[in-house]
């Protein structure tokens, strides 16, 4: 099985930063997708990132060809891809939203479905479940390019919200990064050992 790794944005993407610039958010991807991966190696698996570019924010188009071309090297039962993002509830300004939550796209395998609910418990039993209602399946729905047409098992995770002044300061904080490490680890482990 080959776990793929989406560090979302690249340092050229538009907005996407706190208000207060503290934080921008494709440094905060990979300051998750990297040891998450790192993590995951040390376990055994066989992970790595697809985006490892910096300056440039690769295209999502590009993004799906790198996905789509380990999907056809090794059939799709055998790669899942996770997208690592944070979330925004505005455009400027400071909002109430907190928390984590997962996306599968509208059509979506029931694979897909487990492994985000596999994730989004990961993050529930971490203390991430932030102030809004959650949908019953425990994952949210968005045709977002990178999970929509990729060819294999796909979710996208948005870890708390950057532009709320509480999640804000756990994102930036060495045990809140430390936490979305782990629940990743834990939610994509979970998620592998329930299909032996
Ligand atoms: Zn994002």
């Amino acid at each position: 099985m080959k776990i793929l790794i989406d560090n979302g944005h690249g340092q050229n993407t538009p907005g996407k930063r706190s208000p207060d610039m503290t934080f921008y958010e494709w440094k905060f991807n990979r300051k998750i997708a990297i040891p998450l991966v790192e993590e995951l190696k040390k376990r055994g698996y066989d992970a790595e990132r697809i985006v490892t570019e910096d300056a440039l924010d690769v295209t999502l188009s590009e993004r799906v060809r790198r996905v789509n071309a380990w999907c056809n090297k090794l059939g799709r039962k055998n790669v899942i891809l996770v997208s690592v993002h944070a979330n925004a509830a505005g455009n400027g300004g400071w909002y109430n939203a907190r928390g984590f939550s997962v996306f599968c796209a509208k059509v979506a395998s029931d694979a897909s479905h487990r492994l985000a609910q596999s994730l989004y418990d990961a993050a529930e039993a971490r203390g991430l479940k932030g102030n809004r209602s959650v949908p019953k399946d425990r994952y949210w729905e968005a045709n977002f390019t990178i999970i929509a047409r990729t060819n294999c098992p796909a979710v996208l995770t948005e870890n708390l919200f950057y532009d709320n002044k509480e999640d804000l300061a756990i994102l930036k904080s060495e045990e809140g990064k430390k936490k979305i490490v782990d629940l990743h680890v834990e939610g994509i482990i979970n998620y592998l050992n329930s299909l032996s």
